[in-house]
């Protein structure tokens, strides 16, 4: 783990000092009732809590985390309704913000420091949302059975050339939904029902188990390609389990769609992200605690424990990940993740991807 400390520039003042001037800075604009904001969180507490704890440290806010699944803190913000006591949703996926979006759980805020920070493509354009961290879902390979020069975009796993060397988990993840939703926003409905089709024909086995699951399964041979997260191969890297590790040595990044392949739209990617919710109360606090976690500080923290990528420029990445190489984003708006999640689900069912 990263000490945050190190990183920030009031480190080097002596903590009374540094104390008082960002009370004097945050006190103004804050109403008593906002000194704390009440945050749900689909992130697991200890990749968030060293963060917020930090905030606090900083502006005196105290933050109250509520952590659990994304889909159950969903529902809970809907069951509590106009009472809820959530200022802030954090979770995965522009499918998942979306959904959140959609069922009128949160609510657009205004804030310079958010669109400063994060491209407008990682944001709801009503305000909604903001992206905090990057995912990026490219092809991986084993290394000594793939030709990386046979690999070129998502769309060429079609080929027959790969049935029975694909491994991927299954529709119901939202991953995957968005991932689909990337095609058909690239090569219209038609063409991506085509694709999830043939993608369907070429699975080494029916979908089971999640990112790593795939990831584990091409290291025994079960299959060549994986379609995971990277952050989960990150994770696998780092651990101590020789069961986790030595899988992922085995296993390549490839960084499919770039300039010159295919459309080279770039590579799809998502976002965990945070959004203020339509029940706030703190509604300053909260807009704070998001402000805090694009700044750079945080940014770098963040995107390292998660393995994830900043969404803020000219962050430094982790050394697992730079070994990986830059690669080209596809600059789809992530809303559209959102809008086409259903018509994604529904070709997927067609497609008989379990
Ligand atoms: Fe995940």
């Amino acid at each position: 783990m990263i000490p945050i400390r190190s990183r920030l520039h009031l480190s080097s003042l002596p903590a009374q000092i540094a104390g008082i001037c960002l009370a004097l800075a945050v006190a103004p604009g804050l109403a008593a009732a906002d000194a704390e904001v009440n945050l749900y969180s689909a992130r697991k507490e200890a990749l968030i809590k060293p963060l917020l704890d930090r905030f606090t440290e900083e502006t005196g806010i105290e933050v109250n985390l509520v952590t659990g699944k994304a889909d159950a803190l969903l529902q809970r913000l809907k069951n509590e309704g106009a009472n809820s006591p959530a200022d802030v949703l954090l979770t995965v996926d522009a499918g998942n913000l979306h959904r959140a979006k959609e069922a009128g759980l949160t609510q657009s805020f205004r804030s310079e420091v958010v669109e400063e920070a994060v491209p407008a493509t990682y944001r709801d354009p009503k305000g909604h949302w903001t992206g905090l961290s990057l995912r990026a879902r490219p092809i991986l390979y084993v290394k000594g059975e793939v030709d990386p020069k046979t690999l070129s975009t998502y769309e060429a796993l079609a080929d027959p050339a790969w049935k029975g060397r694909i491994c991927i988990r299954s529709s119901s993840n939202v991953y995957n939904q968005s991932l689909v939703a990337s095609i058909i926003a690239a090569d219209g409905t038609e063409a991506a029902q085509d694709w999830a089709e043939a993608i369907v024909a070429n699975m080494a086995r029916p979908p089971k188990g999640g990112d790593r699951d795939q990831i584990k399964a091409a290291a025994a041979g079960q299959c060549d390609i994986a379609i995971a997260n990277t952050y989960y191969l990150a994770g696998m890297l780092k651990s101590d389990d020789p069961g986790e590790k030595e899988p992922a040595e085995k296993i390549a990044v490839f960084w499919p769609n770039q300039p010159g392949a295919g459309d080279g739209r770039g590579t799809h990617v998502n976002v965990s992200g945070a959004a203020l919710t339509a029940a706030a109360a703190n509604t300053d606090a909260a807009v704070k605690l998001i402000e805090f976690l694009v700044s750079p500080e945080a940014q770098a923290w963040y995107a390292e424990v998660n393995g994830e990528y900043p969404v803020l420029e000219g962050v430094e990445i982790s050394p697992v990940l730079a070994e990986w190489g830059r690669f080209q984003a596809d600059d789809l708006d992530l809303i559209e993740l959102g809008e086409l999640n259903s018509a994604a689900l529904m070709l997927m069912d067609r497609a008989g991807w379990k």
